[in-house]
């Protein structure tokens, strides 16, 4: 039985879109090699969810419901995943590529002395039903396939938005199962004190539904500031092209493309951005694509639902006056 597993994650008090985007993939991988998919939470008072993760697609839902595993801490969620993935032995298990997933994997990982791809942007089943792990390497210039035949399970994070969300199926059944959570003092040293949102933190760039970028066409740090006053009047985030980022306009974090994060979000906003492919491959799901770009013949036109040829310096400002004044 090929069972594949999904570790979903908590976000804003429901459940991260990448989790239901890799619940998605598993579904459809599950489909195709005649296995399973289970989905494993973690987290406290989280039992709702197990109804809403069948509905996308969960053949069970295995819950660690526990006050300690209230907020994500490494050793704490390490020692439930690494207990459960010993006792039921999947085959696969995917997570997401975020801050959590990118610290839990390995760690568990290491724990089971298996094999983990990290940083995914697809996957499939080959004839000897082995995970596929497709991403890029030797400094993302090409993409390789990586499986791991001989250790169990088979380990991958996958980023955000290279799946799309899966269909929400309102009478799916499902199962859902709780475990026993039991942890060790030490598994218990770090205090989480107090939680503070950042207003502009990196990590809700691949959630946001309005994403403002900037490129080099920006010009200068203080022309860069302008897209946090756009991003604020539309309720959205901040990205940034490769160049932004050298010319230290804005933290690496926030780079979208081949190198940095995939963002789908309902709006997208390119200022001063040509089009590299290295950089559309990181924005092309968006849904509407506004680019800003002095340069009639820029590719970024390509992708773009509405384009403005014109200066930045000036079409930003009117746009906020535009809708500030609304
Ligand atoms: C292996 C590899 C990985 C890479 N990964 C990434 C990645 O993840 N993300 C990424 O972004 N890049 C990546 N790159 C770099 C990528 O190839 C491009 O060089 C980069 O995306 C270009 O950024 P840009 O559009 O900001 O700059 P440019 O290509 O220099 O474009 C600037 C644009 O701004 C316009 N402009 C200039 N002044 C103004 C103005 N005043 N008003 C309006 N428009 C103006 C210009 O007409 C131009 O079209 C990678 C490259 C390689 C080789």
């Amino acid at each position: 039985m090929h069972d594949i597993w999904v570790v979903a994650e908590l976000a804003g008090g429901g459940l991260a879109p990448v989790s239901l985007q890799l619940l998605g993939k598993a579904r459809q991988l599950a489909d195709q090699s005649g296995g399973r998919v289970i989905v494993f939470v973690m987290g406290h008072e989280i039992v709702p969810l197990g109804q809403e993760l069948i509905k996308y697609g969960a053949d069970e839902v295995i819950i660690g419901d526990h006050p300690e595993l209230a907020f994500y801490r490494t050793l704490p969620y390490a020692r439930v995943m690494t207990h459960i993935l010993q006792e039921r032995r999947p085959n696969i298990v995917l997570l997401g590529a975020t801050s959590q997933g990118r610290d839990l994997a390995p760690r568990v990982a290491a724990r089971l002395q298996t094999g983990l791809t990290a940083d995914c942007l697809d996957l499939s089943i080959n004839e000897e039903g082995l995970l596929v792990q497709t991403k890029p390497s030797y400094g993302d210039n090409v993409m390789v396939d990586i499986v791991i035949p001989e250790h169990r399970p088979q380990m991958a994070t996958v980023r955000p938005n290279v799946f799309p969300l899966p269909e929400r199926i309102e009478d799916r059944k499902g199962k859902i199962t709780s475990v026993t959570v039991n942890l060790e003092p030490d598994d218990l040293k770090t205090v989480v004190k107090e939680i503070i949102d950042e207003k502009h933190e990196a990590s809700r760039l691949e959630e946001a539904d309005v994403v403002v970028c900037g490129g080099r066409g920006m010009g200068s740090k203080e022309n860069f500031e302008q897209l946090y006053v756009l991003a604020d009047a539309l309720g959205g985030a901040v990205g940034a092209t490769r160049p932004a980022v050298d010319e230290n306009w804005i933290d690496d974090s926030y780079q979208i493309g081949q190198s940095g994060k995939m963002v789908a979000p309902k709006l997208f906003i390119a200022c001063g951005v040509s089009g590299a492919v290295q950089f559309t491959v990181g924005m092309e799901k968006s849904k509407i694509v506004v680019a800003i770009n002095k340069d009639a013949s820029a590719p970024i036109f390509n992708f773009a639902t509405y384009g403005i040829v014109g200066d930045v310096r000036e079409i930003i400002p009117a746009i906020l006056q535009e809708i500030t004044t609304a």
